[in-house]
């Protein structure tokens, strides 16, 4: 299935939680989800109503969760799980890694865009290079010591500035060094599960895909 290209506020209200999808919104009282707390569509403010969920619901609905916070479609969620059943250790636990892996996601968590849809732009418009070379694949997996930087022509990037300044507002991982000043970021080590700021029951998606 393509990609979801609608309003990012419906998807956040959609699962009933914060995902964080527009950046600096998301911290302000013009968040969606603060002001209509209740599902999208006609009967949305129904919806709190209805039966409790099955535990199918419960796996789909973490799923979905998860894969929209990484702003990933169905089929690249489904691979990176496939990739993951094969390495050792916590199935779930080796998911979320892989997804904070993504070079995506790190130019996000380093302070260089404000969402991850915005630092997957930055990847694919060639501004972001990995250990000195110009990686344009969002989904690039970056191992520990690798070192993310914002290219020196793109540095004066509005988008980048306008990031940097925003540095600090959202939750800070002790996997990752930033130095804003040379837009320059590296991942000290592997995450562990307790270090990954997500609030998912990852192990809801292994029981869903294992069906
Ligand atoms: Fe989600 Fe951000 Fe929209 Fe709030 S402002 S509903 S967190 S995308």
């Amino acid at each position: 299935m393509a990609r979801y290209t609608g309003p990012a506020c419906k998807l956040c209200r959609r699962e009933g939680t914060k995902l964080f999808l527009k950046g600096t919104r998301c911290l302000t009282e013009k968040c969606a989800v603060e002001r209509r707390p209740y599902a999208p569509g006609q009967h949305g403010q129904s919806s709190g109503r209805r039966r409790k969920a099955s535990d199918y619901q419960r796996q789909l609905r973490e799923k979905q969760k998860v894969k929209r916070i990484y702003g990933l479609s169905e089929r690249q969620f489904r691979n990176i799980f496939n990739r993951v059943l094969k390495e050792p250790g916590v199935t779930g636990e080796a998911l979320l890694v892989a997804l904070e892996s993504r070079l995506d996601n790190l130019v996000y968590r380093m302070g260089f865009a404000v969402s991850r849809r915005q630092a997957r732009q930055l990847v694919r418009h060639r501004h972001v290079q990995v250990n000195g070379r110009t990686v344009d694949v969002p989904s690039y997996r970056v191992g520990p010591g690798a070192e993310v930087k914002i290219a020196d022509a793109s540095r004066e990037f509005v988008l980048v500035k306008h990031a940097l300044e925003q540095f600090g507002r959202q939750q800070p991982v002790s996997w990752i060094q930033v130095d804003t000043d040379k837009a320059l970021g590296r991942m000290t080590q592997r995450p562990t599960r307790d270090a990954i700021p997500i609030a998912a029951q990852e192990q809801l998606i292994v029981e869903l895909y294992s069906k």
